[in-house]
């Protein structure tokens, strides 16, 4: 019998692979640890120790602006449902201040707290104009239709908009666990509706469909960054000599925690274009090792047709999923909930380096533990800031009402083809004996289009990012991992824009 998914993670922003023993917000199986959070709270505190700033001026970064919680009604299935929604607003240092929107049942005031500081950082670090904000809604959205879904997104959208939470100037939502680009066309039409004769309304959420005003790129934006990230640090080889390991991406075993959208993502890129091995796959049933290397395609069309990881062959099957976050890999990746890495597991953990696709996958008593042991960590604010780069890259779009290189690339094109016509002539000259490249001419020739363009940005962004980050950790002998360096660079930019304001 072939059990199909109701919700379909191919649609989702992150993973939505909620594991039993994981952390949500405050709420820890473990009472040693605090909460996301605080965790957030303590790796900032950890960062502003090395700086210097006017007093008063970190603990105003540091606290949360607002956070707005709704409560409504919906009629579904002949009763009233009531659903309790948050939206975040961490930062206003630069507005429209951005971030994703949560659907799970965990979702709480802290951990959208949580993750909306992390936006402001995130957004700081990789130079996107915005302050940080989260939403969540409390619900696990495999248990409705998609009609009941849309009743739900639309009420809680124009909650959210009446108050401009939702706002192309003030607040931009975006997909995250959960969500994605249905949710968002949702969300793009309630607030047009509600708002007839705003020509900018497109830009009050990214992650839309195509269609509806989306960016080409922006699906697998998250998954892409974290491909871009890794590339860019194994382009650093003092770093990587931090981790032991030798050469490049190619022939590494990585184990990916949740095929979600960002690790599905990662991890088929990082095969098919950097030539790693996937050799673990964990997910909400279990998980898949295999030494020769997975396909994250066949194991995800499994995974659709299943429910899980379950009985897919050509692979070893392991029930205790989390157990294989412990086996022996090059590169760790996270791309799940929070807290999966905590106290209970951190020393046990035998991969060297370790890349937060996830936001918040490990705690701060962990990630004390993982630096002692000279794990290297890739921080979330800056691995999975591929997604709101990507968002501001199509907010851009649609406040200019014109898609990336329409004006540009036939003109390009031309240019490129005055050269190509010259070089022919040149190399008919049998004399001179020059021969082109047989696909030179079509390849120079082609101008770039919407998609190349979003991927250079985001390249550039990412290179850009880490370029910064190392620069801090190398420069700053008291700075032992990438993770306060991070912070540093996001804080110095929030404080320096505050400075700005006069405050
Ligand atoms: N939810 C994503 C994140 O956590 C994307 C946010 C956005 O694009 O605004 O970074």
């Amino acid at each position: 019998m072939v059990f199909r998914l109701p919700f379909n993670p191919a649609f989702a922003e992150e993973n939505n692979t909620p594991g039993k023993q994981h952390q949500r917000g405050d709420k820890m199986l473990d009472t040693k640890e605090p909460g996301f959070r605080e965790n957030v709270d303590l790796m900032f505190k950890r960062a502003v120790a090395h700086l210097d700033l006017p007093p008063g001026l970190a603990e105003k970064i540091q606290i949360c602006n607002s956070t707005y919680t709704v409560r409504f009604g919906v009629r579904l299935r002949g009763k009233i449902e009531t659903f309790v929604g948050y939206r975040s607003v961490h930062s206003e240092h630069m507005e429209p201040v951005k971030g994703g929107i949560r659907y799970a049942p965990e979702v709480d005031q802290n951990e959208v707290e949580a993750l909306a500081a992390l936006m402001t950082y995130k957004c700081a670090l990789v130079e996107t104009p915005f302050g940080g904000s989260k939403g969540g809604l409390c619900l696990d959205p495999r248990k409705y239709e998609e009609h009941e879904l849309e009743q739900i997104t639309r009420r809680f959208a124009y909650e959210l908009a009446k108050r401009d939470l939702i706002n192309p100037a003030q607040n931009v939502p975006a997909p995250d666990m959960g969500t994605g680009e249905r949710e968002m066309a949702w969300i793009a039409d309630q607030y047009a509706r509600m708002n007839t004769t705003d020509i900018n309304a497109r830009a009050c959420v990214t992650g839309k469909p195509l269609n509806a005003g989306g960016i080409k790129g922006r699906v697998e934006a998250t998954g892409r960054g974290v491909q871009y990230a890794l590339r860019e640090f194994f382009r650093h080889p003092d770093d990587v000599a931090k981790t032991g390991l030798k050469g490049g991406l190619g022939g590494k075993r990585i184990v990916v925690q949740g095929l979600g959208n960002v690790g599905y993502h990662a991890a088929k890129f990082l095969r098919e274009e950097d030539d790693a091995r996937i050799t673990g796959i964990i997910e909400r049933d279990g998980a898949l090792v295999s030494d020769t290397g997975l396909d994250p395609d066949t194991v995800r069309e499994w995974i659709m047709q299943t429910g899980g990881v379950r009985g897919f062959e050509g692979a070893e099957f392991v029930e205790n999923g989390s157990s294989v976050l412990e086996v022996e890999c090059d590169i760790l990746i996270p791309a799940a909930l929070e807290g999966v890495i905590n106290i209970n597991n951190a020393d046990h953990i035998r991969a060297p380096l370790i890349i937060e696709a996830a936001n918040g996958p490990i705690t701060a008593s962990a990630d004390e533990i993982l630096r002692e042991k000279d794990i290297v960590i890739i921080p979330d604010l800056y691995a999975n800031a591929g997604g709101v780069t990507v968002s501001y890259f199509e907010w851009v779009k649609n406040l200019s009402h014109i898609r990336f290189g329409r004006m540009q690339r036939r003109n390009e094109e031309a240019h490129a083809m005055l050269l190509v016509n010259e070089l022919e002539r040149l190399s008919a000259d049998k004399e001179l004996g020059w021969e082109l490249a047989p696909d030179f001419k079509s390849r120079f020739l082609q101008g770039a289009d919407e998609l190349q363009l979003v991927r250079s940005g985001l390249d550039d962004t990412m290179r850009g990012a880490y370029q910064s980050i190392s620069e801090e950790w190398h420069r700053r002998h008291d700075v032992k991992d990438l993770r306060t360096a991070a912070f540093i660079v996001g804080i110095e930019r929030v404080a320096a824009s505050y400075r700005a304001k006069g405050l």
